[in-house]
């Protein structure tokens, strides 16, 4: 298997997971041993190791990417630009993807939720109740109370108060960058050691996700057999559908109203990148092509492109926020649930500031998707059900998080007055 690479690898899994999860259901056995529960085993063992990392590499993937803006004192106006569209253009792809799985209701089949389908009925009524009673105003106060942490031990511990842990590792690395060289060096050169050791260990749990994903839809195939596979390509079809809205629709908006370029003309200098994205399903993996594709194709400066782009590849993702936000709400509606305003709000709010902190490696969103479905109330497990169609739909997403790394680039430089390649000269002395 060595030599195929990771994403066919998940697709033979996924294969041999339905022959084998069809072929032996929940009874077949030897003994007491069922291949049901070993199924289960591996697809649990799996999910831990993600769980196990959600911590460590959240909190330094965040210190990192804030001490690293707050050191770079001369850049500091092209800082607050480039975080401004980065949060702009994330928030705008997560309202995409609220529009999209809001409309089309995946989670539901003629009314009814999927989620029996799915095999989720295991304490149902209890998430139900979780999730119905977080809907109201007072909730929406009592999150932003939450997001203060009372002691970040206790914080760090539990993989259930994100927006608290995130609010600390906001302020930590702020002030890292406040310290005077003395301090902040050590400190930053610390945690980006512990961020680069944790991109690590997630690629090589990632090299585990075929032996994983096969354990995951292996035991849901036993349970119901193929009914999961309908809804689970309504979602995925759903989610192509808003991810393309974004990149085909919103950015292009955005690069022409704010950098008064051709949309088309920033895809055609981009498709390196894109392509690179697509096949890698990284963003880190792809940053020097992506480096290489706006500097020599789209003409941007090097001051610009060698700040904006790195930040990008793992501050700004807007794939992954979008996508991170339908796969909670449609998790959510298969186990029946409206959910209300207050909660969706702590899906978005949750679902863009941890797309800040995803490393930019092949289906980091699940550790951050693992993180939002703890602290809405959704049992973690229910995510194994995303794996069937994650690989391609993370194809896709970083695809989009790379084009957005690489318009936000243009806008900035466009907005610092550089002329680019890609402005046409009729339209560059009117911006
Ligand atoms: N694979 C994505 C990226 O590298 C992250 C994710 O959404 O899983 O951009």
């Amino acid at each position: 298997m060595k030599n195929i690479a990771l994403h066919w690898q998940i697709l033979i899994a996924i294969v041999l997971a339905a022959i084998a999860g069809s072929l032996s259901g929940t009874e077949a056995g030897i003994g007491s041993l069922t291949f049901h529960g070993v199924y289960e085993f591996i697809g649990t063992i799996f999910i831990k190791a993600l769980k196990m990392i959600i911590v460590p590499l959240i909190f330094s993937s965040i210190v990192v990417g804030i001490t690293g803006i707050g050191r770079a004192e001369d850049l500091g106006r092209l800082g607050a630009k480039t975080i401004g569209l980065y949060l702009v253009t994330g928030l705008l792809a997560v309202l995409v993807g609220l529009a999209f799985v809001n409309t089309v209701r995946p989670g539901f089949e003629n009314g009814a939720p999927v989620g029996e389908q799915l095999a989720l009925q295991a304490g149902a009524q209890d998430v139900r109740q979780n999730l119905e009673s977080s809907g109201g105003f007072g909730e929406l106060v009592k999150m932003f109370e939450r997001m203060v942490p009372e002691n970040v031990v206790a914080t760090a511990s539990s993989n259930g108060d994100l927006l608290a842990l995130i609010f600390f590792a906001l302020l930590f690395g702020f002030f890292i960058a406040r310290v005077g060289d003395e301090h902040a060096e050590p400190l930053f050169n610390f945690w980006n050691a512990v961020f680069q050791v944790m991109m690590k260990i997630t690629e090589f749990i990632m090299r585990f996700a075929p032996i994983g994903v096969f354990g995951l839809v292996a035991s849901v195939v036993a349970e119901t057999g193929f009914d999961a596979v309908r809804p689970l390509g309504v979602f995925a079809l759903t989610v192509v559908a808003a991810l393309l809205t974004h990149a085909l629709l919103v950015m292009p908006l955005l690069v022409w109203l704010l950098a008064r370029v051709n949309p088309w003309r920033l895809y055609r200098a981009m498709s390196p990148a894109l392509l690179t994205a697509f096949s890698t399903a990284s963003s880190s993996g792809t940053l020097p092509v992506t480096l290489d594709c706006m500097e020599k194709n789209a003409g941007i400066s090097n001051r610009i492109s060698s700040f904006v782009l790195p930040l990008g590849a793992t501050v700004n993702m807007n794939g992954t926020a979008l996508y991170e936000c339908m796969a909670v709400m449609f998790l959510a509606q298969a186990y029946g649930v409206e959910l209300g305003f207050a909660t969706q709000f702590l899906i978005v709010v949750s679902a863009l500031i941890t797309s800040i902190g995803v490393a930019g490696v092949p289906s980091a969103s699940m550790v951050a998707i693992g993180m939002i479905l703890t602290a809405v109330g959704i049992p973690v497990e229910a995510m194994g059900v995303l794996f069937v169609f994650d690989r391609v739909l993370d194809m896709l997403r970083t695809s989009v998080n790379v084009l957005g790394d690489g318009a936000t680039a243009l806008v900035v430089a466009r907005m610092q007055g550089e002329q680019t390649l890609l402005a046409a000269p009729a339209q560059a002395h009117r911006a």
